[in-house]
C-alpha cells in the first residue's frame, strides 16, 4: 500500500495543538508550503533548460504568533533535525541575522534575512509530513511555508511570486550553503492544483500543464531510503562538463545546443567522450521535457512513459547519476503491466523514482518493487496539489 498522506487539517490542526502545549496561548497565524516532485527534466536548469515539477499532497506546516519581547523561538516537531530542535534568535534588523548552529535553523534564518521587510519578534511550531533529505523537496517546503508565514505575520508580499521563490532560493545559497537550482521554490510557490508546472530556467517564465486526462493514470513516487547522495564534487563535475561542453560549442550554454552539435562535438579532438555524453544527455533532456509537457497536457500519457524511461537511461548511461538502488526501482516497475514508464527523480544516487501507471496496476506495481528491491522503499501517490499558502487558525 502508498503511505496515506495526513490532510491540510490535520497537520494545521497539530501545528496548532503542539504550539498550544510549548508556548501556553493559542496560535495566530499558520501557512505551509508543499513538498514536490519533477516528473521530468533533470540536470536540465543550470544549462538553461526545462524542468517539468509537480507540488505535492506532503506539506510544512508553521504555527505561531507574534510577541512583542527581543527573541525569536523556533521549535520543529520533525525528528530529523540536528543537535536540537528547537532555537532562539534575536529579532529585529534583518540584515542582522547570520547563519550558525542548529543548521536546519538557517533554512529559515534565511528567509527572514531576505524578507521584505524587518518582522516582529515570534514564536513558532514547524510540522512537516515531507520526508527530510529524500529529494522531494523538504528544504523548499520549510523556506517557503517559513516565507509565506513571514507575509501572514507581516501583512506585506512581494509584488510578484517569482520574488518570494527567488527570496527563498537565496536564503538555501547563503544561509544553508547549498547552490540549489530555482525549480524547488518555483513549484512550492506555483504549485496549482490538478496541474504541473514547465519552467523555463532560462529565463523563469512557467506554464501550468493541466493534467485534464489523468483519470485512469497516476504518478507513484518510490523512495529507496538509500543513503547515498549525489556530493556536491559530483555535482560540479557534472555542471563544469556541461560548462565546458558549451563553450566548445561556441553557446552562452547547452540550451542553445541541439543533437547535430552533439555529433559535431564528438569529431572535435579536445571533446572527450566523457564531456560529449554528459553534454548529449543535457541537449536531448531538455527537447523530452518540452515534449512531455505537451504529451501531458494533451493526454498522451505512452509518449510521456516513454520519454520518462528515456530519461532514466540517459541519466544512467551517459550522465551516470544512477545507483544501483535506483536502477532496481526503475527496472522493477517497469515489467509490471500497466507501467508506462519510470524513472528517477531528483539529483540522483539516492532518493525517489517516479512511476507513471495506470491507476489499477498500483497494488501490483509496489508488490513487485518491494519483491524485488533489497531495500525497504516507501510509497506516495503523487496527486498534483496546490502551492503555499496561509491558512486561517479556526
Ligand atoms: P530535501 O530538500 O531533498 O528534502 P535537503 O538536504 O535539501 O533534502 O533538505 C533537508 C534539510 O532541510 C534537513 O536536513 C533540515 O536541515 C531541513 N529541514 C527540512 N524539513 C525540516 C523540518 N520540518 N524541520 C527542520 N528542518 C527541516
Ligand atoms: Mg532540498
Amino acid at each position: 500500500m502508498a503511505a496515506s498522506v495526513p490532510d491540510v487539517d490535520s497537520v494545521r490542526a497539530k501545528a496548532l495543538q503542539i504550539f498550544a502545549e510549548k508556548f501556553n496561548e493559542q496560535a495566530t497565524v499558520c501557512a505551509y508550503a508543499p513538498g514536490r516532485v519533477n516528473l521530468i527534466g533533470e540536470h536540465t536548469d543550470y544549462n538553461e533548460g526545462f524542468v517539468l515539477p509537480m507540488a505535492l499532497p506532503m506539506i510544512t506546516m508553521i504555527a505561531g504568533k507574534s510577541h512583542d519581547g527581543r527573541k525569536s523561538k523556533i521549535i520543529s516537531a520533525s525528528d530529523i533535525v540536528d543537535v536540537t530542535n528547537e532555537f532562539e534568535f534575536e529579532a529585529g534588523k534583518r540584515s542582522d541575522i547570520k547563519p550558525g548552529e542548529p543548521k536546519w535553523a538557517n533554512y529559515i534564518k534565511g528567509c527572514i534575512a531576505n524578507f521584505i521587510c524587518d518582522v516582529p519578534a515570534f514564536n513558532a511550531v514547524i510540522v512537516s509530513t515531507v520526508p527530510a533529505g529524500a529529494g522531494l523537496s523538504s528544504s523548499a517546503a520549510l523556506e517557503v511555508a517559513t516565507y509565506t508565514f513571514l507575509e501572514a505575520l507581516s501583512e506585506k508580499k512581494p509584488e510578484k511570486p517569482e520574488q518570494k521563490a527567488l527570496a527563498c532560493q537565496k536564503a538555501e545559497h547563503n544561509f544553508a550553503g547549498v547552490p540549489c537550482g530555482i525549480m524547488d521554490q518555483f513549484i512550492s510557490v506555483m504549485g496549482k492544483e490538478g496541474c504541473a508546472l514547465l519552467l523555463d530556467c532560462r529565463d523563469l517564465t512557467t506554464k501550468q500543464i493541466p493534467m485534464i486526462y489523468i483519470d485512469d493514470y497516476v504518478f507513484l513516487i518510490t523512495n529507496s531510503n538509500a543513503p547515498h547522495k549525489l556530493s556536491s564534487s559530483a555535482y560540479c563535475e557534472r555542471r563544469d562538463c556541461c560548462y565546458d561542453a558549451a563553450k566548445i560549442l561556441g553557446k552562452k550554454s547547452l540550451r542553445d545546443a541541439d543533437i547535430n552539435d552533439i555529433l559535431a562535438l564528438t569529431s572535435r579532438n579536445n571533446a572527450s567522450d566523457y564531456i560529449v555524453r554528459r553534454a548529449r544527455h543535457v541537449v536531448t533532456e531538455i527537447q523530452r521535457t518540452q515534449d512531455a509537457a505537451i504529451a501531458l497536457e494533451k493526454g498522451d500519457f505512452q509518449l510521456f512513459g516513454r520519454l520518462m524511461n528515456e530519461s532514466h537511461d540517459s541519466l544512467r548511461d551517459d550522465y551516470e547519476v544512477s545507483s544501483k538502488e535506483l536502477d532496481s526501482l526503475v527496472s522493477a516497475a517497469r515489467e509490471v503491466d500497466g507501467v508506462l514508464g519510470s524513472r528517477l527523480t531528483g539529483a540522483g544516487f539516492g532518493g525517489c523514482t517516479v512511476t507513471l501507471l495506470r491507476k489499477d496496476a498500483v497494488n501490483k506495481a509496489i508488490q513487485h518493487m518491494k519483491a524485488k528491491y533489497s531495500g525497504v522503499p516507501e510509497f506516495y501517490i503523487a496527486t498534483p496539489t496546490g502551492g503555499a499558502r496561509d491558512v486561517s487558525v479556526n
